[in-house]
């Protein structure tokens, strides 16, 4: 047979179309998708067949490959995925996951008109921001409380509001960078602040505050260091001794706590971060943190304080550009609710449930893994269950390490690296981490409904 004989074989996208494959996938999946992908499943053998080959040009051959891409189509860009790197707060992971029940609030109100700016009582517009108040209020003790796009909206409105073409004095010790985009001086500028900095990189004294305030002082801000701790000789000035100075001089203070922790983790072993309800009563006139780190919400960045403030920030023009939708409060609603109970928070929202479970916890989830792997893996691979740490991420308890369990898998027919590939590429994809030339799988951030998802993957990742 000639070239030509053989190219004149290949299906119409039509006779396609018509076939049994074809009847059942326009059922089921877009018809631009469909016929893209028959044409590109029909094109790759012309170019076999050009290149002088000889597929196998029948509907029913070309078929598989022609699922394959319709199934490739039509799978969303963003997808779940299983984290298996042990890091709680993954940022390219998309933080936190939320609770069960912040996940059922939100597809209650998703796909139906809400109250969002509506008050049902009066039967007249309402207030979008009212809906959060009240619990934000009962928790953390501060006056009042407004929510925005994320930590960084909240404090870049904050700068907008109070300090535009005017001073903001901050120690030179929490002149910080998060996760590239956001550093202080750059988010001062982007403010249309002056950024007035005092002290020293490791000491900064009340008086360096005394001593910069004048006329032009718009604010005094106190950034946390999230990501990063100055050790040795060092001292700066706590929040209560800035609120003093505040008050004299009437400045308000702004804490930038950026974790946002609402329960304290102290019984947990984790002593650095402070809750959110204790540098209200230390006297921040501003509070503002992020809904997706420690707090376990979604993405979002809350603003607490002083009543007049807020409604100062509330009047700003720019807020609009930045407010949230109802999914998000929706989210934060029944996530703040759930601190209502502090026991069952850590219980029941993911985020504290996976840095605070007792350690024999992770041990147990790293043995059902490697028992449901077991006999599949045979002569592929040698496992062995290590204790390794695993770390809190998203720029929250940079010293913490968390003891942890780790699956290690040694492939033995392939490389780490191609199995870590596979298994990345794959349906659900799963994110870990080699080291040496293991493959860990960190049972921390494993969730219990993901195991044996978990293990048919890691299965799949070993088939040839
Ligand atoms: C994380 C963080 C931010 C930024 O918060 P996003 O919610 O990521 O916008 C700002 N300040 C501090 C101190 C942080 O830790």
């Amino acid at each position: 047979m000639t070239i030509q004989d053989k190219l004149s074989q290949l299906p119409q996208v039509d006779e396609f179309l018509k076939s049994a494959h074809g009847r059942r996938w326009l059922e089921t999946y877009h018809r631009k998708i469909v016929i893209r992908s028959i044409r590109e499943a029909i094109d790759s053998r012309r170019r076999e067949i050009l290149a002088g080959g000889d597929p196998d040009v029948s509907i029913d051959a070309v078929a598989g490959d022609t699922e394959d891409a319709i199934r490739r189509y039509s799978a969303y860009k963003l997808k779940p995925l299983i984290n298996a790197t042990g890091v709680v707060i993954h940022t390219n992971l998309g933080r936190s996951i939320l609770s069960g029940r912040a996940v059922e609030n939100m597809v209650a109100v998703a796909g139906a008109y809400t109250n969002l700016e509506y008050d049902i009582a009066a039967g007249r517009r309402g207030k979008r921001y009212s809906h959060i108040k009240d619990i934000i209020r009962e928790l953390t003790g501060a006056e009042d409380a407004v929510v925005v796009n994320n930590n960084a909206a909240a404090v870049l409105i904050c700068l907008d509001t109070f300090a535009r073409g005017r001073e903001v004095i901050v120690s030179r010790g929490e002149l910080v960078e998060i996760g590239g985009s956001f550093r202080i001086p750059e988010v001062m500028k982007a403010g249309g602040a002056v950024l007035r900095e005092v002290g020293t990189t490791n000491k900064t004294h009340l008086y360096d505050y005394e001593n910069a305030l004048s006329a032009d002082t718009a604010l005094l801000l106190k950034v946390h260091q999230s990501n990063y701790k100055v050790i040795g000789f060092t001292e700066e000035v706590s929040i209560e001794r800035l609120a003093q100075l505040g008050r004299r001089s009437n400045i308000p203070v702004m804490a930038d706590l950026g974790s946002g922790c609402m329960v304290s983790l102290e019984k947990y072993g984790i002593y650095d971060e402070p809750t959110v309800q204790e540098v209200v009563r230390q006297g921040a006139d501003l509070v503002t943190f992020s809904g997706d780190k420690l707090l376990g919400g979604p993405q979002a960045g809350i603003i607490t304080g002083r009543e007049e403030l807020i409604r100062e920030i509330q009047k700003n023009p720019m807020l609009r550009a930045v407010r949230v939708d109802k999914m998000t409060f929706a989210a934060l609603e029944a996530t703040f609710m759930q601190y209502l109970d502090e026991e069952k928070a850590v219980r029941d929202i993911p985020t504290l449930r996976m840095l605070t479970q007792p350690v024999k916890d992770i041990k147990k989830r790293a043995g059902r893994i490697y028992s449901l792997l077991k006999k599949a893996v045979a002569g592929r691979a040698e496992m062995e269950i290590l204790p390794e740490q695993s770390r809190a991420g998203g720029g929250s308890l940079p010293e913490a390490g968390f003891p942890t369990f780790v699956l290690s898998v040694r492939p033995l027919k392939v490389s780490v690296n191609t199995l870590e590939e596979r298994l990345r590429s794959g349906s659900p994809p799963v994110i870990a981490r080699i080291k040496e030339d293991a493959l860990l799988i960190d049972a921390r951030t494993v969730q219990d409904r993901e195991v044996k998802i978990l293990t048919d993957c890691i299965i799949a990742a070993f088939g040839d």
